[in-house]
This record gives structure tokens, C-alpha cells and sequence, in this order.
């Protein structure tokens, strides 16, 4: 069932790193991670230098069904699944393209003998070199009603700020009414960065962009405030840069 119906991607004479990224949580965020992988890949010595990546982009329809059950059971065996699929097409490194789906992060720990790069341990690596002591995390009530990505963070020492449960409920509209479904508003990027801002004058240091679609809102560029966007440090450390 799990074997890969092409021969691995890899052979001997080529043999290099492979990213395996579970993607389409939603498609529009593994949209940005195939091209920031790719950007920072650039090497202007080496003109035609890309990583060796493999992208399983489920259906998100299907995710969100048991997502808006909370049926953590039904995500975690698609998850590891598609986790076992890329390791048998020759994946040397696991992604899972989401923030919120890291709740089945052991499920697919246990499917794969190749390591899962955790975007928690991005995060945690992007605020520690920013000096910060304290995050203001943003991402989907799934993430902020759990624990398993505040406490994940805490255990490291930094100090977790969330936003009010109706905040909670207004990113959870922008991200599932809007950003997964590709519509950007400015209107939604003042709110974000008003959300934002509560958590900072609660003692969120910095900002966590712990949903991989708020790039598309928010960035460094275009940021009142400093943050650290999941996305990209995600990239950054599937890379291995
Ligand atoms: N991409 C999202 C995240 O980073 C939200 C969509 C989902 O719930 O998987 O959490």
C-alpha cells in the first residue's frame, strides 16, 4: 500500500538530500514553500542549482473534515501515510508543511526512519537569535486551544502570549474563510497586525507567525513589528542552512 509506485528519485552517482514535503495544507502555503525553497537555493556560481524536492499535496478537504471534528486520529494516519510514501520515494527528510498539523507529529515520527524536520524547533531557532524571551503566537484555534505547540515552545524557555478566545476566533476566519482559499485582504492584514499588536502590549516580544498562509498577509517587509514567519524558517531548515 505505502510502496511507491516510481523507483526512488535518487541514484547512487546522485545521490544527495531530498525534501519530502507533505503539502497542500493548504496549497497555498506549499505554493510559497516550493518557491522559497527554490529562492534560496540560488547560488549565483552555480546557475542551475535547485533542491532535490518531493511534494505530497493532500486533499485539504479532507483535512478539514476531521480537523472541524477534531479527529486528530483520522489526520495523524493520513499524515503518517503520506510521510511513509515520500520516505519509500526517497525522501532523506520529512516536512509537514503546516503548523497546526504538527499536533501529529509523533504519528508521523513513528512512520518514518528518516528525521522530521519539526517547524516548532524553526520557530524556537528564529526567536532565540532574535534575543527574544517571549512570543506572541498567532495560528489556527486548533494550535491555540492545544497545547502542543505552546507548551513545545515553553518547555524551551520562551514564554507563549496568545491571543483572547474571540482574537482566536477572527484568525480562524481569516485563515479558513480567506487565506486557504486564496483571498487576501487588506482589511485582514490591519486585524492580523492589531491581533498582533494586543498580544505585544500583553508581553509577546515578538511575533509568531505559527500559520504557514499568514505570510501571505504579513512579512518583514511589510511588518509594523519584528516577527518570525514559520514558513520561511521552515524553509530555511529543510534546507539545512
Ligand atoms: N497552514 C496552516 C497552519 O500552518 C493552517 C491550515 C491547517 O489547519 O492545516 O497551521
Amino acid at each position: 500500500m505505502l510502496a511507491c509506485p516510481m523507483r526512488p528519485l535518487m541514484s547512487p552517482k546522485t545521490e544527495r538530500k531530498c525534501i519530502g514535503l507533505i503539502g497542500g495544507l493548504s496549497w497555498e502555503s506549499t505554493n510559497v514553500y516550493y518557491q522559497l525553497l527554490n529562492q534560496f537555493s540560488k547560488n549565483p556560481h552555480d546557475a542551475w542549482r535547485q533542491p532535490h524536492v518531493i511534494i505530497d499535496s493532500l486533499d485539504f478537504a479532507e483535512i478539514v473534515y476531521h480537523q472541524q471534528r477534531e479527529d486528530w486520529a483520522a489526520t495523524g494516519e493520513i499524515l503518517a501515510i503520506s510521510a511513509a510514501r515520500l520516505e519509500s520515494c526517497g525522501a532523506t527528510v520529512i516536512g509537514i508543511a503546516a503548523n497546526t498539523m504538527h499536533i501529529n507529529a509523533p504519528e508521523v515520527t513513528r512512520s518514518i526512519s528518516v528525521p522530521l524536520i519539526d517547524i516548532r524547533d524553526s520557530i524556537l531557532r528564529a526567536v532565540k537569535a532574535k534575543g527574544a524571551q517571549s512570543v506572541s503566537l498567532l495560528g489556527t484555534k486548533y494550535l491555540l486551544q492545544a497545547d502542543f505547540y505552546s507548551s513545545y515552545i515553553e518547555l524551551a524557555g520562551v514564554r507563549v502570549i496568545k491571543p483572547t478566545n474571540a482574537e482566536t476566533d477572527e484568525l480562524q476566519r481569516i485563515i479558513f474563510d480567506e487565506l486557504t482559499q486564496g483571498i487576501v485582504l487588506a482589511s485582514s492584514r490591519e486585524r492580523l497586525i492589531d491581533i498582533a499588536q494586543k498580544c505585544q502590549s500583553r508581553g509577546g516580544e515578538i511575533v509568531a507567525l505559527a500559520c504557514t498562509e499568514f505570510e501571505l498577509l504579513l512579512n518583514e517587509g511589510n511588518s509594523p513589528f519584528p516577527l518570525v514567519d514559520s514558513t520561511t524558517e521552515h524553509v530555511h531548515d529543510l534546507l539545512g542552512l
